[in-house]
C-alpha cells in the first residue's frame, strides 16, 4: 500500500484500487451472510454456507465473490436452482462502497472505518426491506464506534455527538409528524438508533441530510406506490431502507450537499 497520510488516496496506484475492491467485494460476501442469518438468529461464522435450494454447504470455490455467480452463470452447481441476483448485486455495491470510502475519506484508518460503517448501511438496507426490523446488533455497537471514529478527526467530537442526539431526536420528531399526517405508527426505535449511528458517523450536518433526503425519498416512493394501486395508506415501508442509502450520500457528499441546503436559505 501507498495510502499516503493526508489522503489515503495521494499516490495510490491501479493494483492498491484492485485490492481495495476484491476486500469490499469479499465484504459484501459477508453483508450477504448477516443479511440472511442475523435476522433468522443464525451464527455469523460457525456453519458453511448452504444453497438455499438443496441445502447442501457451498464449496470455497463457488463462494468467489462476483466471480463465481458469473462462471456458475447464476445456478447453484448441484441443484442448478436460481442464486438470487441479490448476491452479486450486494458484493458489488461492497466493492463500490469500499473504493468510495478510500476516495473520499480524509485518511486511511478513516477510510476503513468509513468502509465497515458504509457496509453496515447495507446489511440495514436489506434486513429492514424483508423483515422490517433495524438490528440493534448493528447500530448500537455502530453508534459507539462512529463516536470513536470522531477522535479521529477531522470532524470534532461534539460535532459527532450532537450528530447522535439531532439524529436519534430529529427522527423521534419525523416519527411524531408521521403519526399525525397518517394517524399510525410508522415509524420505530429501530429507525431511531440507525439515525444514532448515522449521526454519530456524519455530525449533525450530515444527519440533517439523511433525514431530509431519506424523508424525501421515502415520500416520493409511498406516493409512487398510491397512485399506482400497488399500496395502501396501510402499506408499511421500511423506513430504514430510504435513510441508509440517504446516509451514503451524506458520508460520500455530505460537504457539497450540506452547502446546497444552505443554499435554500440564502438564495
Ligand atoms: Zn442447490
Amino acid at each position: 500500500m501507498t495510502f499516503g497520510t493526508m489522503s489515503p488516496t495521494a499516490g495510490a496506484a491501479p493494483l492498491d484500487w484492485l485490492l481495495v475492491a476484491l476486500v469490499g467485494a469479499s465484504l459484501g460476501s459477508f453483508a450477504n451472510v448477516v443479511i440472511h442469518r442475523l435476522p433468522r438468529g443464525i451464527s455469523l461464522v460457525r456453519r458453511r454456507s448452504r444453497c438455499p435450494s438443496c441445502e447442501q454447504p457451498i464449496a470455497w470455490f463457488d463462494n468467489v465473490p462476483l466471480l463465481s455467480f458469473a462462471l456458475l452463470v447464476g445456478r447453484c452447481r448441484r441443484c442448478r436452482a436460481r442464486i438470487p441476483a441479490r448476491y452479486p448485486l450486494v458484493e458489488a455495491l461492497g466493492a463500490l462502497l469500499a473504493l468510495a470510502a478510500f476516495w473520499r475519506a480524509p485518511g486511511p484508518a478513516q477510510a476503513v472505518l468509513w468502509t465497515g460503517f458504509a457496509l453496515a448501511l447495507l446489511v440495514v438496507i436489506f434486513i429492514d426491506y424483508d423483515h422490517r426490523i433495524i438490528p440493534d446488533a448493528i447500530t448500537l455497537p455502530g453508534a459507539g464506534v462512529g463516536l470513536a471514529a470522531a477522535l479521529l478527526g477531522p470532524r470534532p467530537l461534539p460535532d459527532a455527538l450532537w450528530g447522535v442526539a439531532l439524529g436519534a431526536g430529529g427522527l423521534l420528531l419525523v416519527a411524531w409528524f408521521y403519526r399525525l399526517a397518517a394517524k399510525r405508527e410508522g415509524l420505530g426505535l429501530g429507525d431511531v438508533k440507525l439515525m444514532a449511528m448515522i449521526g454519530a458517523f456524519c455530525g449533525w450536518q450530515g444527519a440533517l441530510v439523511t433525514i431530509l433526503l431519506g424523508s424525501l425519498a421515502g415520500s416520493l416512493v409511498g406516493i409512487a406506490l398510491l397512485s399506482s394501486g400497488r399500496g395502501t395508506r396501510r402499506t408499511a415501508l421500511p423506513f430504514g431502507s430510504f435513510l441508509a442509502p440517504a446516509a451514503w450520500a451524506a458520508l460520500f457528499a455530505g460537504d457539497w450537499l450540506w452547502g446546497q441546503y444552505l443554499r435554500l436559505f440564502t438564495g
